[in-house]
């Protein structure tokens, strides 16, 4: 454990959930000292995806006690190790949601982290010297070099911390898939909450034509006008959904919760891709008969590695593309959680840690 390690010296301010009721309470906890290939960071911002509540809520029978989420982490450096020419003091970087990897598999050499077998996340991980990972709700964070994400100047840190995961959750599928070069082409995501509403964002700036397929009609106004979706769909809404039937070359769907997929896979041309990204309680039942006709593809895709983050930020510099926020101080957490649960949100909580702290280290 943390607290045991003995180069676990700097004591940190974070809020952790201590059971599966998911209420998060302050939690004073040990970081290991910066090392020659670590940053430390204090962090300004960490905005709270659905991830987060599963496993404050053990949703997934995965979580241990007690859990400090967080992995769209933004701040400043403020120590850098001896082996770091990347990063300087004062620098504006993130962190998503690796730790660590093995670094040495064929997915690490590839820069594909992210499918690692050895991959240990931000949270609720186990790094290279056996404690457990605490993540980004808290003062600050320690990082090896390799996971951390330069911050283009013009992003605000904290509009921007969301894209450390729901950004590259988006971002890794539609360039895996061929999303990025065939403008045009139709993309649909099914809902918009974290996930979905960055990903109409990417697809329009990628000139996609990207559909919204949702349970909540009170988003369309909004999906249109201020994110720049082409058409929005009521997925329960029969008749539309039988009027968009074979429209789609591609559906990324970040459903977080049990949901029919055969009517989905309609939306789907001859051919089409669908990309589960979110992640229900339970299995999916992937009906056969809408894939045989349609000789369509299901897929999955996590997160993406760090060179695909890296690029990914960078474009979203270039394109000015930042997440559409509701910012919470740390006291408001619970609050935020419960809101979370129930698709109450116009996209992404962000917690204003820097509120709680005037320099990361307690
Ligand atoms: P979120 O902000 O809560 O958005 C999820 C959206 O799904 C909601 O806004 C809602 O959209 C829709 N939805 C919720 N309950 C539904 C239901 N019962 N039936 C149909 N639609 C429903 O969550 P998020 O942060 O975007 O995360 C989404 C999922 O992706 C989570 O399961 C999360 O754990 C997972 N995730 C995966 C990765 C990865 O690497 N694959 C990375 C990050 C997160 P509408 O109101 O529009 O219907
Ligand atoms: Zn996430």
């Amino acid at each position: 454990m943390t607290e045991t390690t003995p180069n676990h010296t700097q004591t940190v301010k974070g809020w952790a959930a201590r059971d599966s009721s998911g209420k998060i309470t302050p939690f004073v906890f040990k970081r290991r000292r910066n090392g020659a290939e670590d940053v430390t960071i204090k962090i300004f911002y960490c905005g709270m995806c659905h991830t987060d509540l599963h496993n404050a809520r053990n949703d997934w029978g995965l979580t241990t006690y007690p859990v400090v989420p967080g992995h769209e982490i933004t701040g400043v450096i403020i120590n850098v190790g001896n082996n770091v020419t990347e990063f300087k003091l004062g620098d504006k970087v993130g962190v998503g949601c690796l730790a660590a990897s093995c670094l040495k598999c064929e997915m690490c050499q590839a820069n594909e982290e992210n499918y690692c077998d050895d991959i240990q996340l931000t949270y609720g991980g186990i790094y290279w010297d056996g404690s457990i990972t605490y993540g980004g709700y808290s003062t600050m964070i320690v990082s090896h070099k390799r996971f951390v994400v330069k911050m283009p100047e013009n992003l605000p840190l904290d509009a921007a911390a969301p894209l450390l995961c729901a950004g590259i959750t988006m971002f890794s599928p539609m360039k895996q898939n061929g999303m990025l070069d065939q403008p045009g082409k139709r993309l649909g995501i099914v809902g918009l909450g974290g996930l979905g509403h960055i990903g109409v964002k990417l697809g329009k700036a990628f000139g996609l034509h990207v559909t919204v397929i949702s349970t909540s009609s009170s988003k369309e106004d909004e999906a249109r006008r201020r994110l720049g979706a082409d058409d929005f769909i009521i997925s329960t809404n029969i008749d539309q959904m039988e009027a968009a039937r074979k429209s789609l070359d591609f559906i990324i769907d970040t459903v977080s919760a049990q949901h029919p997929l055969g009517p989905l896979l309609e939306l789907l041309k001859v051919g089409g891709t669908m990309v589960l990204v979110g992640v229900a309680e339970k299995p999916l039942p992937l009906p056969s008969f809408p894939l045989l006709f349609g000789r369509r593809k299901v897929v999955g895709s996590l997160i993406g590695g760090m060179k695909e983050t890296q690029e990914m930020m960078d474009l979203c510099g270039k394109h000015n593309i930042t997440c559409d926020i509701e910012t919470v101080k740390p006291e408001g957490i619970n609050e935020a959680m419960e809101r979370l649960a129930k698709n109450d949100v116009r996209y992404r909580f962000v917690i204003d840690i820097a509120s709680s702290s005037s320099n990361g280290v307690l």
